[in-house]
């Protein structure tokens, strides 16, 4: 019996994440479809209908990426990475967002860094996560300090942001699907990357005070 609970359990959970992707999906499908008729019955073909085709595909395109980790948290590949090569790549590429929104980034090693077992890309996909949120929470400018240190068998990455902050009663709510309070936010950031720290027997804690700005503490076994 328990265990039948259990799975029904899951399967509600499974329900409530279709329910979501469908909605989230429908809507810029709905679009697609009103720009694609339109085309037909008129001919017209306005360059900005294409404008808006796109921005609606690529939102579709954005949402399926994100959950694609999700989808298959098997196919992760554990391998011995160096931690600092991997940061510079994810500060490189959201170098020019940082810029465009006037926000420094500093790399701090507090140790020196060791070898990780863990799946590269999938990594990758969560620091990217919580580098946007940092530069996303600013107004106007500031600055985001990503600390490095490594302590006994872990590696802890901290991202702390001088930024918005989060008003208390939604710290819970923080990894929740489609919980977002951006305007074009996908509200899928924070549960993938939750997800993926979790396959990689880690931990993951957000700290914040309002108007202060946000914390993000990773915490990695190196032998993965
Ligand atoms: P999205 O970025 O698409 O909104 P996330 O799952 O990445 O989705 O984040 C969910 C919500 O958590 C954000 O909309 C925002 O309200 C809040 N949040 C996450 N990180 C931060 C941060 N560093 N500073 C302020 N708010 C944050
Ligand atoms: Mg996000």
């Amino acid at each position: 019996a328990q265990e039948f609970l259990q799975n029904s359990e899951k399967l509600a959970l499974v329900g409530q994440l279709a329910a979501g992707i469908a909605h989230e999906i429908r809507n810029p499908l709905t679009s697609l479809k009103g720009f694609v008729q339109l085309m037909q019955k008129d001919g017209m073909r306005k360059p900005e209908y294409f404008t808006i085709m796109s921005s609606e595909l690529a939102r579709i395109e954005l949402i399926v990426n994100e959950l694609l980790v999700l989808a298959k948290p098997h196919a992760a590949a554990f391998e011995a990475r160096d931690l600092s090569n991997l940061i510079s790549h994810v500060v490189t590429l959201l170098e020019t967002e940082a810029i465009l929104r006037k926000v420094m980034i500093r790399v701090v090693f507090e140790t020196e860094m060791p070898m990780i077992r863990c799946d590269e890309n999938h990594l990758k996909q969560a620091f990217i996560n919580f580098l946007k949120n940092g530069i996303e929470a600013m107004q106007g400018s500031g600055e985001i300090v990503i600390r490095l240190r490594c302590e006994d068998n872990r590696v802890v990455v901290r991202f702390e942001d001088n930024g918005m902050g989060i008003p208390p009663e939604q710290l819970t709510r923080l990894g929740e699907a489609f919980f977002t309070t951006k305007e074009s936010g996908t509200g899928l950031g924070l549960m993938v990357s939750r997800r993926i720290i979790e396959n990689h027997r880690g931990t993951l804690r957000l700290k914040s005070a309002l108007g202060q700005g946000t914390t993000v503490e990773v915490s990695l076994p190196i032998h993965g």
